[in-house]
């Protein structure tokens, strides 16, 4: 029997280790220990390192600049739900997806480990300690009025949690 050479691949490391596997990007085949099994497939290290440097484009600039741009509309984002009240909770979604969006402009779709947090971190800190949060804290420090008028403090902190965690797991979402 003679066997054609197309049928037996090697390893692009390992010359002489026959295997079945390839890099699902460059398309060399490599041996099991050569492979590396990533959440799209198996690659080569060299692919995988490429892979992560794309995805950690960050400048130290993006930093500051996700953190105001969240902050800013995590304080907007609260006046609208002291407005809003109870339907906060279906809006609280679609202005985290928009918040998301606005930091994946402002940093010009740049990719970091910490950009998430950073970005849901001041979403959630803008919305919490916006000027109308305080402001109603402090009327009702001051006129004591009561548990009642506690409950105009829900509907900002409810936004904030909701609003924050859609910021980070929509710019979470981004690095797959
Ligand atoms: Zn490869
Ligand atoms: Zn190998």
């Amino acid at each position: 029997m003679t066997e054609s050479p197309n049928d037996k691949m090697y390893c692009y490391n390992h010359p002489q280790r026959e295997t079945v596997l390839c890099c699902n990007r460059c398309e060399r085949p490599m041996c099991t220990s050569c492979a590396v099994l990533t959440p799209i497939g198996y690659r080569c290290k060299e692919c995988v390192r490429g892979q992560q440097k794309k995805f950690e484009t960050v400048r130290w600039w993006d930093y500051p600049v996700t953190i105001l741009v969240a902050g800013v509309l995590g304080v907007v984002g609260s006046f609208i739900s002291n407005l809003m009240g109870f339907f906060i909770l279906f809006v609280a979604p679609f202005a985290g997806m928009a918040i998301a969006e606005a930091v994946r402009l402002a940093v010009r779709k740049r990719r970091g480990r910490w950009l998430p947090l950073a970005a849901a971190g001041a979403t959630l800190v803008g919305s919490l300690f916006s000027p109308v949060y305080l402001a109603i804290f402090t009327f009702l420090a001051r006129y004591n009025t009561g548990l009642g008028s506690l409950y105009g403090l829900l509907w900002p902190a409810l936004f904030g949690i909701l609003c924050a965690s859609t910021v980070f797991y929509r710019l979470k979402g981004i690095r797959l």
